[in-house]
Parts: C-alpha cells; structure tokens; sequence
C-alpha cells in the first residue's frame, strides 16, 4: 500500500492514489475538508493553514439545508439503527414508499409513478430507456433517438453523454461509441424582471420555427426529447425562455414524442420555484430528480413519470421496465430525502431563495463594470459571472477562500449555488468574493 512517506498529509497522500473529478491522476486536490457544518466548510490548505469558508457550491449543488443538519443527521441515524440497506427485487420498504409517496405529491399530478436509481445520470439512463420502451410498445419501434439542446447537461453514462451538448459533452473523445441524436440550438436567453422571466419574442418565435422544422423532418425517428427546463447548469449556467417549453410540449404532443424534463439541478427549489417546469407551468410525461433530493447527504435520484407511460409498458416484449440497480431505493438514502422534503415542504425555502436571489444580484452587479466580464446573471439562489475568455481556475479559487466563500468555477464562468440557509450576511460574502476573485484574474 502506497503511504505516501510517515507523516504525509491527506492532500499528499490523495495525489496519484485517486481520481477526481474531470481531473489527471497526478492533479492535486487544493485543500482537505476537516469539518463541514451549517453553511461552512473548513478547510485545512497545503501549507498547514485552516479556512473557514461558506460553501458557494452546495457541494455541487446538493446540499441544500447545509451541513450536519439536526433533522437529516437523526433521519440517517435512526434509520442506520433500523437496516441500512436491502434488496428492493421483491422487497420494499418505509422510506422508500414514504419518499415515492411525497414525490408524487410535490410534482404535477400527473406524474404518479417512481423509479428510485442511485444517480442523476442513472435516472437520465432509465427516463431514456422508458422513452424507447414506450415507443416500442405503441408500435413505433422505429423511433430510437432523441432530442436534445445544444449546451444541455445530462450526466456522464455514455447515454447521458450522447444527449448532453456534442462539445462540451465530449462526444469528439469516444468516436463510434455514442448514439447520435437530434440538436436544437441552444434556446433564447431570459432575464428575471419583477418576478417572470423575459426574453426577446422575436428571438423566442425564431427559435421555436426551427423547433417545428427539426420535429416535421425528423419526428419519425424520435423517440423522446430531453431538457434541462429554464436553467441549462454544468452546460453554461444558461437561463432560458419559459415559452421554449411550451413549445416543446405542444411539438412532443403533436408528434407523439415524449417529453424528459432533467430537474436534477433545477428541482427542489434552486431557480425560485419549486420546479424549473413551473416557470412555464408544462408537465412533462418525465421528470428525473437528483443532487438535492437527499439534501445532499446521498447519493439518490428519481425518475417520475405519468401512467399512460407506464403502463403502456405492459405490451412490449419484455412487459417490464428494463432496468434495476443493486441500490435501488436504498433505506439510508429514501429515509433522508423524506427529511429533506419534509423541511422543503415547511414552506422557508422561497423566502431563503429570494432573499439570496436580492443578495447576489446587489453584490454581483458591480462585476458588470469589470473589463472582460461579459454577463453576470441571477435567477433564484444561482448567481453567474460569465467571462470572455476561460477562468484561472486556481487563482479564483484561491481568492475566494481568501475573501470567506469555496467556489468551483468551470470554463468562463464563475458562480454560486449556495445552500438555502445562507443569511443575506452570507450570501453577500459569496457575492463580493466572487467579484473579487474575478476582479484578481482580469485587472
Ligand atoms: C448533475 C446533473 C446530472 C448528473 O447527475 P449525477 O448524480 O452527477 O450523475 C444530470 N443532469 C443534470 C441537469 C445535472 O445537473
């Protein structure tokens, strides 16, 4: 077993042992967490230093009620004390009925059947299977591809992959290996003025004509489209006209083409309403849920979908839904998204998002005035600088530490998603850190 030498710290024993995200083996990780509580990490630097920091990221924007929660931990505690983990072929159980039953409850009605899978790109896969399924059984087994956005993120499986954006989405680095689908261009920008999301309607009718054409050639061999609704995340943080998924729902009815909504990253709150759908008030005939469905304690995502779908399901060859993780609906995990849920449906979360949405646009806006800062941008507890060129990823990083927040920028965007609690106090140390991180790589 490699040691790393007596007396090497976690950070020097991490290098070349594992893996991080999109990284080399050889990338160090910049700083160890030692604790993580309420809405603060502290973290210990290569140097021997300890920062306190407020989280920015949520942990990619997962946790959404902060750290060691009193209510999340005892939910995870007691059901550890009960059984941990079963198999869910021919068994079930209380959390995970007791979460399917809430989910129901908290989507549009329609949605009224659940798929527990053990991650966001897991459930990705499973809403993609159920749509090529559904085809097949009402006769139209020739529909195999999809639809999807150009700057869309759906997960890194390889059929997640294949409808996430070609570029960003690396199809280039797996030739041959991905299945080839149906772009539409990324949709019209949107602001947020006085509570609704605007956008330019000439750039909205102009886009949905092109939607019409795509779905007149090709509604033949489609057999679903797949979308992130109003916020496109880990794909430019882009935020989009409602009346885009109008659109969609009217071309996917029309042509008999089932609509995925990817709330993953927009559920539960993030962009100011509960769901990302309800911007532009379209049910989906699917909807995939993750990242803070367990308040980010576990790993967990739901595929949710409307009967018609479901039981069409019956008349395929195969009769079932073709798909079954080992962790399906695992205890730990349903048992803590209850919890989660059941502080959601308390009822604080729009008052805390809006109040971090008036935080981060009062503190974000002086960014506007920086050179090389092409858009800054807030919807809900989202805040975005975007730049005309790619961020130093570890000098912004550094800086924030320095001025109190942890933030993960990508490409030419700096952002925050941060948990719900944050004070006004708090998002105001995430807004001007970001301002200066951001002031630090372009003057
Ligand atoms: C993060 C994300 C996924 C993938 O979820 P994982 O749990 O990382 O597999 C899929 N879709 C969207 C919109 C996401 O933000």
């Amino acid at each position: 077993m490699p040691d790393g030498g007596a007396g090497a710290t976690v950070l020097e024993r991490d290098r070349e042992l594992v893996w991080h995200p999109y990284a080399r083996l050889e990338d160090a990780a910049a700083y160890e967490v030692t604790a993580a509580d309420g809405v603060t990490l502290t973290l210990s630097a290569p140097d021997g230093t300890t920062h306190e920091v407020i989280d920015g990221m949520s942990s990619w924007w997962s946790a959404i009620h902060g750290y060691r929660h009193a209510e999340l931990d005892a939910a995870l505690t007691a059901q550890a004390g009960r059984f941990s983990h079963v198999m869910f072929g021919g068994l079930t159980h209380e959390p995970a009925v007791g979460l399917a039953e809430r989910l129901v409850t908290l989507t549009p009605a329609p949605l009224q059947h659940v798929f527990f899978a053990d991650s966001g790109s897991v459930s990705v896969e499973v809403a993609l299977k159920l749509a090529l399924q559904y085809q097949t059984a009402t006769g139209r087994a020739g529909r195999r591809r999809f639809v999807a956005l150009r700057g869309g993120y759906h997960g890194d499986t390889a059929g997640a992959m294949a409808v996430s954006d070609p570029v960003d989405g690396m199809h280039a680095a797996f030739p041959g290996h991905l299945a080839v689908h149906l772009f539409l261009p990324r949709p019209p920008a949107a602001r947020l003025r006085n509570g609704e999301l605007v956008s330019d309607p000439e750039a909205v009718s102009a886009w949905v004509a092109v939607a019409n054409e795509l779905f007149e050639r090709h509604a033949h061999e489609a057999a679903g489209i797949i979308v992130e609704p109003v916020l496109q995340g880990a794909g430019g943080m882009h935020v989009y006209a409602p009346e885009c998924l109008i659109a969609l729902r009217r071309l996917a009815d029309r042509h008999g083409i089932l609509l995925i909504f990817d709330e993953i990253a927009t559920g539960f709150g993030r962009t100011g309403r509960l769901f990302g759908a309800d911007w532009a008030d379209v049910t989906p005939d699917v909807m995939c849920v993750g990242k803070a469905l367990t308040g980010g304690y576990l790993t967990l995502a739901a595929m949710i979908c409307r009967t018609e779908v479901a039981q069409a399901l019956a008349t395929t060859p195969h009769g079932v839904l073709l798909h079954g993780p080992t962790f399906m609906a695992n205890p730990l995990a349903t048992a803590t998204a209850s919890a989660s849920l059941d502080l959601l449906g308390r009822g604080e979360w729009p008052g805390q998002v809006a109040g971090i949405q008036d935080a981060l646009a009062d503190t974000l806006a002086p960014a506007r005035d920086i050179d090389g800062v092409r858009d800054v941008r807030v919807l809900g507890a989202v805040g975005v600088i975007e730049l005309d060129r790619p961020v130093d990823l570890v000098r912004v990083t550094r800086t924030a530490v320095e001025h109190g927040a942890w933030l993960r920028p990508f490409r030419n965007l700096v952002y925050t998603m941060p948990p719900y609690l944050c004070t006004t106090a708090d998002a105001e140390t995430i807004g001007r850190s970001m301002v200066a991180a951001v002031a630090g790589i372009l003057r």
